[in-house]
């Protein structure tokens, strides 16, 4: 995870639809995820085949946290992939000495 990461418990990583890889040990700790897989990458419907939301996802809690997949536990590995994705966690610790969010956002 990358170390200038504060979560803020916001669920925006866990409520946008993605697609992202699972292994053998995560389905292994968790068996329910497997359903929601295609070829190794998760989350797609099981009937329709498209990109879904996580299906764990709730406004409380993952449902699974504690067997979630090792990329959820990772999230997020470096400031690029943060940025990229929108993390608010790197944002609001990145802000907190300019203390201006909007510029920090344009700026990256
Ligand atoms: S499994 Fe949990 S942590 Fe991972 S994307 Fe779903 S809700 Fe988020
Ligand atoms: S987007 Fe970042 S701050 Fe928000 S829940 Fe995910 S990891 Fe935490």
């Amino acid at each position: 995870m990358y170390k200038n990461h504060k979560c803020i418990e916001c669920g925006y990583c866990c409520y946008t639809a993605a697609s992202f890889p699972i292994s053998k040990a995560d389905i292994k700790r968790s068996p329910e995820i497997e359903k929601y897989s295609i070829e190794g990458e998760v989350w797609y419907d099981p009937e329709t085949k498209e990109m879904i939301i996580c299906p764990f996802y709730s406004e409380e809690s993952c449902l699974i946290y504690d067997k979630r997949p090792q990329v959820c536990r990772d999230y997020p590995r470096s400031r690029e992939q943060a940025l990229f994705t929108e993390c608010k966690g790197v944002v609001s610790v990145e802000t907190e000495s300019s203390g201006n969010i909007k510029d920090f956002i344009k700026a990256k």
